[in-house]
């Protein structure tokens, strides 16, 4: 096991989300609006996804998994502790 503990989870803030221009944005909006809507999951603040997630929306963007996590952390959508949930591939 790693001394830095569990592979961290890949949480989205969806309230940072929401304030973050469309054409950056929608992409991953339209994706977890679609993640919530199979799960009836409608209420939360963030949204826990798959790490396969992440590799989809990765093609969806045109970028590494490595790539679009740091763009994430970059927007405050992804914590920084998302790095280590992608070293993980
Ligand atoms: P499914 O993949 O056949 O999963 C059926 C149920 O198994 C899910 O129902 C959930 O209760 C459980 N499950 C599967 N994988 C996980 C997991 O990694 N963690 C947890 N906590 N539970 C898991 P649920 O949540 O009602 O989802 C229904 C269907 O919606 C899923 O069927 C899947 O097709 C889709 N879905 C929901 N969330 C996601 C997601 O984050 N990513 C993807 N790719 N599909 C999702
Ligand atoms: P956690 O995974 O650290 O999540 C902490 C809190 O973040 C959750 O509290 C919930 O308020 C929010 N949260 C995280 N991911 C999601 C999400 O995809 N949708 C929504 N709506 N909220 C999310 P909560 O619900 O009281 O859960 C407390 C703890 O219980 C979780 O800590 C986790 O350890 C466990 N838990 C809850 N649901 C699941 C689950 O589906 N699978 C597993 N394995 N653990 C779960
Ligand atoms: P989690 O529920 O704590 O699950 C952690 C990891 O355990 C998942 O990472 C997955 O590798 C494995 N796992 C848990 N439940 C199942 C299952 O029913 N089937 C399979 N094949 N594997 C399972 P992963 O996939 O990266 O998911 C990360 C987190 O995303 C999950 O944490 C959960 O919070 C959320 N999630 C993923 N898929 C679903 C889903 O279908 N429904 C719901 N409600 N939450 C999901």
């Amino acid at each position: 096991p790693s001394p830095l503990g569990p592979t961290p989870k890949l949480v989205i803030d969806l309230e940072r989300l929401q304030q973050l221009p469309k054409d950056k944005a929608g992409p991953l909006a339209r994706y977890a609006a679609t993640i919530q809507s199979q799960r009836g999951d409608y209420n939360g603040k963030v949204l826990s996804i798959r790490q396969e997630d992440l590799r989809s929306l990765a093609v969806i963007y045109d970028k590494s998994p490595t790539e679009l996590t740091e763009e994430l952390i970059g927007w405050g959508v992804l914590d920084p502790e998302a790095r280590r949930a992608v070293e993980a591939f």
